[in-house]
């Protein structure tokens, strides 16, 4: 017998599950759709910022985030290429937390309020049939085809939408300068400080973050050269940053890479956006929109996004409004926030890609703290409107 749900969320991450905790706990009937295992490491620099704090709080998650094994951290360090360095202290605690830690114990938390999981299952199209939506997707573990129903249906598919979505929102536009892309590694035997720190290099960045006692995270933003000459070892990757940042290669001397944590994704395009609908799909985190990685504020965004748009997915399931209404009120919502302080990311991420721009912006910014500051600040997502 098919099964209609009230909502399903394509995508396990963070934007997913926190969603799927969101709507599972109003009640709902709720079923997450994941392409791979869960939880598994993911290409992210592990920095969960201050700004997903009030969202934590809002969707009723920062205790259990708050008992994760996670390490403070009180500053950003950023390194040029010329080994010019600029630190400064964040005005609150952000956290260094392992991806398969967070990703896991929110999903966790979406089950024990009643919420599926439909794992190791791609979801390949959303279209509308009689007043509801049909979802097809395929298994991995039996290759067997599956249709679905739901009366809403969220993406939170990240940064690349199901193949029968792809002519729309998964059509992103080449990037400007070249392709990116990403990887990250875990890192035993490492001196950890309480500080985020950024290794600036022709054609990229490193970041390291502690993520536990003696770990540290080590995730890149390079060139698509990059991957095609250090090929898919993770202790190529290293090596090659660290040719490419003295600085960096000193830092991480001694050190090993945590063996199973290695993942590399390409391309690594980020969005203009937000774009909050996909036909009838409202779409949260990466899937509404990537924000450039140096802001560290992609999970924010994903937990902003969800906070935002599940009361008003809750209205419409109720009938208490259309998808019209819900459709204009999210769209709103979502823009406001979300457009400056990527706009602002971006440019930064493009400035600091320069070797020489790197270091004379570095030099203005030990020279002029607060300017530095105020440059970090406009990356940063606003707080949230207080409710009236
Ligand atoms: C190099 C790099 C460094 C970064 N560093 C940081 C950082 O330090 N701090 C920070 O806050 N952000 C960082 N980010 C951004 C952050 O990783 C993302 O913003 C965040 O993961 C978005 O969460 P999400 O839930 O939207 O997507 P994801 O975490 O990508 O989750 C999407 C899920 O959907 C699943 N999926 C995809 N397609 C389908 C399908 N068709 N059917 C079913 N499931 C599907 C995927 O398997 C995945 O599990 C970084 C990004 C990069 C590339």
């Amino acid at each position: 017998m098919e099964r209609l749900y009230d909502a399903v969320i394509l995508g396990a991450g963070v934007a997913g599950s926190a969603m799927a905790h969101a709507l599972a706990g109003r009640g709902w009937r709720t079923l997450v759709v994941e392409r791979g295992g869960t939880p598994r490491h993911k290409v992210c620099g592990e920095f969960l910022s201050p700004e997903s704090r009030s969202s934590l709080n809002a969707l009723g998650l920062d205790e259990i985030v708050g008992r994760l094994p996670a390490c403070p951290i009180e500053a950003v360090r950023i390194v040029a290429a010329s080994g010019r360095q600029l630190r400064f202290g964040l005005t609150e605690p952000a956290l260094g937390v392992s991806r398969p830690e967070l990703d896991g114990a929110l999903l966790r938390s979406a089950r024990e309020r009643g919420a599926e999981l439909l794992d190791e299952t791609t979801a390949l199209s959303v279209a509308p049939e009689g007043g509801r939506l049909r979802i097809e997707a395929r298994g991995r573990r039996d290759a067997g085809e599956r249709t679905l129903y739901a009366r809403a249906v969220i993406g939170a598919w990240g940064r690349r939408a199901p193949a029968g979505l792809a002519g729309q929102a998964g059509a992103r536009p080449r990037q400007a300068g070249g392709e990116r892309v990403g990887w990250k590694v875990h890192l035993e035997g490492v001196r950890t400080e309480p500080e985020v720190e950024l290794y600036f290099f022709a054609g990229g960045y490193v970041g390291i973050a502690p993520v536990g006692e003696q770990t540290a995270n080590v995730a890149a933003l390079v060139d698509a050269a990059f991957l095609r000459e250090a090929g898919a070892d993770p202790r190529e990757w290293l090596r090659l940053a660290a040719a490419r940042s003295p600085a960096f290669g000193r830092r991480i001397a001694g050190s090993r890479a945590v063996a199973g944590t290695g993942k590399a994704v390409a391309p690594v395009r980020i969005g203009r956006g937000p774009r909050a609908w996909e036909g009838r799909v409202a779409l949260i985190g990466d899937a509404a929109m990537v924000v450039p990685p140096l802001c560290g504020d992609g999970m924010a965004m994903a937990l902003r996004s969800a906070e935002l748009c599940a009361p008003l997915a809750d209205e419409y399931l109720r009938g208490r409004s259309s998808l019209e209404q819900w459709g204009r009120a999210y769209e709103e919502a979502l823009r406001k926030p979300f457009a400056d302080p990527a706009r602002w990311g971006r440019l930064l991420q493009t400035a600091l890609g320069r070797p020489a721009l790197a270091s004379l912006l570095v030099g203005l910014g030990g020279a002029a703290p607060e300017l530095a500051r105020r440059a970090f600040r406009a990356t940063r997502l606003p707080p949230p409107p207080s409710p009236r």
